[in-house]
């Protein structure tokens, strides 16, 4: 078979208009004759634009139509732009969003998780529907692939969990074929499908492990995730100053780093590469010449502090009623609860007064487990504060970093250092 050279995965910010969509056939045009797998995110905003739509039938909150016509509007503007008024393209934009249209006409018989996949993956049906005709224009001629053919996940919808052996079967099957003809397939990254042909979505931000999926599938020589930032960075630039980029990183690393939280890549996205000795490339879309981050085996490198912030934690203190310690059968219960609401623990410490344990706020979720635990626990619930991971600390780092602030909640785990910390209420003087 003919394997792709290359995985490419653009997201969101990459296609996000007309001009974006151009960017990406100019970077493409630099890799001319390799075959190359293109992933591609919904255009920017558009997922969280569907997710209102979501809300809006689900909940009857909001005129679901008017909010699913703004964003059908938002993609003819964009193909008007890149095709004139004239383009196949109107009408399968159009099937992609009748098909929505048809559902929020029903009323909602099926589970919110299932509609909310059924209707937040159309972002992706219709970016690269956009995309995939916008190289045929420009005679960069690429074929569209479904990867719900491809991708079998199970029907746990919102984060529908990889069937890797059939989806390895779906892939042989179907890619050599289309890489014998074409060199560019542009498919969706973020969604796959059930055995019974439900679409079914990775999880918020799953188009870079959709990647790693075909990658891993196809054997690719390497994946490049293209993003508006010059590479990995060790710490966010929208809250620290003077951040450096990592030229190379090494796949614990990696994997360490999105474990603990920092949004750069999706955190599913390295082991299956890992497992393959795939190397990952992080690369700029606005300077695609850059060198980028490098994600291999390399364990030779010395980090510099990495520094990841995750906002919107609520700590959980849970104690008996009984005033016994919390034991193991009380955990067993608390991880069933915390398995069933599909909430991830952050951090969590059993301690002689109370379990604790900090979690990203989900309101709806929370609202659900939280009476859970008051049936039988005390709880008190701290809301509004920060996890703050330090990987490679240094003890002026964390010093600068829990400055004005409480810290509830502090762990060292050999390189990696993360504390809860909480803003010291400002006090005037009277
Ligand atoms: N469009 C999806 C999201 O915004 C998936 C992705 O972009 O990776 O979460």
């Amino acid at each position: 078979m003919t394997n792709p050279t290359k995985v490419f995965k653009f997201g969101g910010a990459s296609v996000k208009d007309a001009d974006a969509i151009r960017n990406v056939a100019n970077i493409l045009k630099k890799y001319r004759e390799e075959k190359i797998l293109i992933v591609v995110s919904a255009m920017g905003k558009t997922t969280n634009a569907l997710e209102k739509v979501v809300a809006a039938y689900t909940k009857k909150t909001d005129d679901a139509f008017a909010l699913l016509e703004a964003v059908k509007q938002t993609h003819y503007q964009v193909a008007q732009e890149l095709f004139g008024t004239e383009h196949a393209i109107f009408s399968l934009l159009n099937d992609t969003f009748v098909e929505i249209e048809w559902v929020i006409e029903e009323d909602q018989q099926d589970s919110y998780d299932y509609v909310y996949d059924q209707i937040v993956s159309i972002g992706e049906m219709a970016s690269t529907r956009m995309l995939a005709a916008f190289l045929a224009h420009e005679n960069q001629a690429a074929v569209w692939l479904d990867a719900r053919d491809v991708i079998r996940t199970d029907d746990t919808f919102r984060e529908g969990r990889v069937d890797w052996e059939t989806t390895g079967t779906l892939c042989q099957k179907k890619l050599p074929s289309l890489f014998d003809k074409n060199d560019l397939v542009v498919t969706q990254g973020f969604i796959g499908g059930t055995q019974e042909n439900f679409t079914t979505t990775l999880g918020r931000e799953g188009s870079d492990y959709s990647a790693a999926i075909f990658a891993y599938q196809l054997n690719a020589e390497s994946v490049s995730i293209w993003k508006d930032v010059p590479g990995i960075l060790n710490a966010d630039p929208r809250l620290f100053d003077n951040v450096h980029k990592l030229d190379r990183l090494s796949y614990k690393e990696a994997i360490e780093m999105t474990y603990y939280g920092a949004k750069v890549i999706h955190p599913k996205t390295i082991k299956p590469l890992e497992s393959k000795n795939i190397p990952l490339h992080v690369k700029s879309f606005i300077d695609p010449a850059g060198a980028g981050t490098l994600i291999t085996t390399d364990d030779n490198i010395t980090y510099p502090p990495v520094v990841v912030v995750q906002p919107n934690q609520v700590l959980l203190h849970i104690s008996t009623r009984d005033f016994s310690f919390v034991t193991e059968r009380h955990l067993g219960f608390l991880f069933q609860q915390f398995d069933k609401y599909r909430i991830k623990i952050n951090m969590m410490q059993n301690m002689a007064n109370s379990f604790t344990v900090s979690v990203t706020e989900r309101t709806e979720r929370l609202a659900q487990l939280i009476p859970e635990f008051e049936k039988d626990f005390k709880l008190i619930v701290d809301r509004n504060l920060e996890l703050i991971t330090v990987r490679h600390y240094t003890e002026d780092i964390i010093a600068s970093l829990s400055r004005g602030k409480i810290i509830l909640f502090q762990e060292y785990i050999e390189e990696t250092m993360s504390m809860v910390v909480k803003e010291i209420p400002e006090m005037i003087r009277k």
